[in-house]
């Protein structure tokens, strides 16, 4: 299976930027801005990330709006102050190298099992396993594994497989070569197995399974979450606020509130220490989908007469690409426009 997974990947792997280096920083960037993110949507974000901080020593040195500032649109923006912290982490104990030790490398903050096993297999030649969705989806069926992905017992048999699966020669490969075949071969939805260089060793296709596995994970509907945003500008300049927080913390956003109405875009305003005049009606409604909620959003306009609130500022609309902000805030600006 092994050689069957290297010759293929040898003949059909994609020309990646982060594939024609074996940097274990460049590796990193990669790995983290390709978690829940299509390879097509992080090309051009990794080259730009890359071409301002070419190392963690100018990683560490950024601040985090300039980072932030570079992630905008690529979204899951904990993902950037991880890698930004895990930077300074290594500039501070390892001299601005990525540590080679496996338990060093698990510590740095932001790195799960999965991306410590990218660096190690592909940046230093280690025997390292990796198990992202692309290959759970390949081993699940390879092995015929019918219990739900995320459950302790499918976990350790996926782990279990990949790392039988990478102890041998060319590790990285190996690796990428599992990861490449989900994403182009072994698709979610009909698998070209005609195509498949380990078709002959495969449960699913051989018992016509394919479409049953892997068994997902039982997931919880989104939550519904009804809220404004209030547009507040002064000439071209526009009123942002520094988000705080898990999800968005960092972020520059509009002023926002949960519910609905002008009372609650009045105290959206109030909050942000953001004095002016509201608009008689919302300019526009949207929904905006994230991971576990549904966001109905009610977008307003207002004047920005005051800008008071510790940590918001008036940014003009030419310089917003200059500071970080969320998708959903870029998506209320065009509203309002
Ligand atoms: S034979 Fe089909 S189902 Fe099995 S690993 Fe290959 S593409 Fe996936």
């Amino acid at each position: 299976m092994r050689d069957a997974l290297l010759g293929w990947y040898d003949a059909h792997r994609r020309a990646l930027p982060w594939r024609a280096t074996r940097d274990p920083y460049a590796v990193w960037v990669s790995e983290i801005m390709l978690q829940q993110t299509r390879v097509e949507t992080v090309v051009p974000y990794y080259e730009r990330f890359l071409a301002r901080f070419p190392d963690p020593h100018a990683l560490a040195r950024a601040s985090e709006d300039e980072v932030l500032g570079l992630w905008s649109g690529l979204g899951y923006y904990r993902r950037a102050r991880l890698l930004h912290a895990g930077a300074r982490e290594v500039v501070a104990r390892y001299g601005g190298e990525v540590p080679e030790d496996p338990a060093a490398r698990r510590a740095l903050p932001g790195v799960g099992r999965y991306t410590a096993g990218a660096i190690g297999s592909i940046a230093f030649d280690r025997r390292e396993p990796v198990v992202d969705g692309n290959v759970a989806r390949v081993l699940s069926r390879v092995h015929g594994i019918d219990t739900p992905l995320g459950r302790a017992d499918t976990e350790r048999a996926l782990w279990a497989h990949a790392q039988a699966l990478v102890d041998a020669e060319r590790p990285g490969d190996l690796n990428q070569a599992l990861m490449e075949l989900g994403a182009r071969v072994c698709t979610p939805r009909g698998p070209r197995c005609a195509e498949c260089p380990i078709a002959r060793e495969c449960v699913a296709r051989r018992d016509g399974r394919t479409a049953e596995l892997p068994v997902a994970k039982a997931k919880k509907p989104p939550r519904e979450v009804a809220c404004v945003a209030v547009v507040a500008t002064r000439g071209d300049a526009v009123a942002l606020v520094k988000r705080e927080g898990e999800l968005f913390g960092g972020l520059w956003e509009l002023p926002s509130a949960e519910g609905r109405g002008r009372a609650a875009a009045r105290g959206a305003l109030r909050t942000a220490g953001i004095g002016g005049r509201l608009g008689a009606a919302p300019v526009g409604v949207l929904e905006h989908v994230l991971t576990h909620r549904r966001l109905c959003v009610e977008v307003w306009r207002a004047s920005a007469a005051s800008v008071a609130g510790a940590g918001g500022r008036l940014v003009e609309r030419a310089a917003l690409h200059e500071v970080g902000t969320s998708t959903l805030t870029r998506r209320c600006l065009a509203v309002a426009r």
